[in-house]
């Protein structure tokens, strides 16, 4: 891409290679890949970001990292997570360990945004879903929800802050939620959490 036009609103995009292509919208997509120039120039190990140990540790000892540029153990493998909540969850137990606490960051992934007037919250990581559930309220409320053979890996909540707090609870205990519960959007789902 060299340049958007238009007047007003974007009409085109001119590519590098002289094409010009008709736009109705654009999604800029920035802060994707993260900054790992001074790391490489250090000689610490890279996996998609800083590769940390679970206590926030690079491979070199004297060197800790957190927060977006790093990866890090997560349930088996590894995760770079791109939130607020985990920049700073992660920075304060990696500054605890570098004051010597011997902590390991488990991390508990869940994010927020306000899109104009949608406020988005998501609990979990849907990655691996074999199945997925919309709990469709009235107007622009609306909640789905990821499972992996049954089991309950991550809500995205649209305008629903009591589906985003159920799930995340639920997901954080380890337990999952009945379907056919979470589809009807009548259903209180607080009791859920007793069962
Ligand atoms: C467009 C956009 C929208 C987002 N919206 C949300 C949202 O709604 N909710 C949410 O939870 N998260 C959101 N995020 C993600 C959130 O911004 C990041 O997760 C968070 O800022 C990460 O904090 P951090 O301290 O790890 O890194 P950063 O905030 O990226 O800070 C890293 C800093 O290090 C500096 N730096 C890098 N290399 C060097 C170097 N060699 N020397 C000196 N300084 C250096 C950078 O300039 C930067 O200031 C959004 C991100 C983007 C890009």
């Amino acid at each position: 891409l060299q340049r958007l036009t238009g007047t007003g609103a974007v009409s085109g995009a001119v590519l590098s290679d002289g094409r010009e292509l008709d736009v109705d919208f654009v999604i800029a997509g920035v802060g994707i890949a993260p900054a790992t120039a001074l790391a490489e120039a250090a000689g610490v190990a890279l996996n998609n970001g800083i590769a940390v140990d679970a206590q926030g540790r690079t491979s070199d000892p004297h060197i800790w990292a957190a927060g977006d540029c790093t990866s890090f153990p997560y349930q088996g493998g590894r995760i770079r997570l791109e939130s607020v909540p985990n920049a700073i969850d992660q920075a304060e137990v990696v500054a605890e360990n570098i004051m010597g606490a011997g902590k390991d960051y488990i991390a508990k992934p869940w994010f927020w945004s306000d899109q104009y007037d949608v406020k988005l919250q998501i609990a979990g990581l849907n990655t691996g879903y074999t199945d997925v559930v919309s709990r469709i309220g009235a107007g622009q409320t609306a909640s789905f929800w990821y499972y992996r053979d049954g089991a309950l890996l991550a809500v995205d909540a649209m305008n629903d802050p009591r589906a985003y707090m159920i799930g995340k609870r639920l997901i954080e205990a380890g337990k999952t939620a009945d379907p056919a519960m979470v589809a009807d959007p009548e259903t209180d789902l607080k009791p859920l959490l007793k069962a």
